[in-house]
């Protein structure tokens, strides 16, 4: 039950890679098994990076520069969350994934960041993939905060950025734990999960010299238990 299920995407190796560090054990999971069996069979669940979540799901018409993901991938993820939090089995979300949860749980999203915030920051810095985008401030108090305790520099962190989308309004029993200078949300948890957060940066990127190794390693404790 030590599993992480990593759903599948286009860039799985820092996924992989970052788990492993942890100690954790990934396994990729895709829309060929039903969520609530995949749940049964593991103690994790890693939402990775993407497309736009269709805004079907959230009731709104797409954005000029909607860009879809794989097919079927958006009801598989909200389908798999909804499983996860119902089973109160531990979840980490990453960008995309943290579209994902929101739109699961009823949210909504800012569909192009560059046409909708004004004064918005460069939130789309492609490579190097780790090259520091912004910074976030981290709400104190929070896991999130509890977690990069040795890392924060005050409240910010230094993060990457690839990304045009973002929560809007966040889903019933989420709040907000980082946001970027210009207001956009960039981290949220849930907390009456045992372990729920997300992030709209890619930690992944980082495993080389670790900036975000305690996320993975509080993940991979929660799914062991702890
Ligand atoms: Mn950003």
């Amino acid at each position: 039950m030590g599993l992480i299920a990593v759903s599948r995407n286009r860039r799985m190796t820092d996924y992989l890679e970052s788990i492993r560090r942890a100690g954790g054990e990934p396994v990729e999971v895709g829309g060929d098994e039903a969520p609530a069996a995949i749940v049964a069979r593991v103690g994790g669940v890693l939402l990775a990076g993407g497309g736009d979540v269709d805004p079907s799901h959230y009731g709104e018409a797409p954005h000029a520069r909607f860009e879809a993901a794989e097919p079927g991938r958006d009801a598989f993820e909200i389908a798999l969350v909804q499983a996860a939090l119902a089973a109160n089995v531990p979840l980490l979300a990453i960008c995309r994934g943290m579209q994902v949860v929101n739109v699961a749980g009823g949210g909504t999203l800012v569909q192009d960041i560059p046409s909708e915030v004004p004064g918005a920051l460069t939130h789309a810095i492609a490579e190097p993939r780790f090259a520091i985008a912004h910074e976030v401030w981290v709400a104190k108090g929070s896991r999130l905060w509890t977690i990069m305790a040795e890392q924060l520099d005050g409240e910010s962190l230094q993060v990457n950025s690839r990304h045009h989308q973002a929560v809007k309004r966040i889903a019933d029993g989420f709040e907000v734990t980082a946001t970027a200078p210009d207001g956009v949300i960039e981290a949220m948890e849930r907390p009456a999960s045992r372990f729920c957060l997300a992030v709209q940066w890619h930690p992944e990127n980082f495993w080389r010299t670790g900036e975000f190794r305690p996320l993975f390693e509080h993940f991979v404790q929660a799914v062991r238990g702890g």
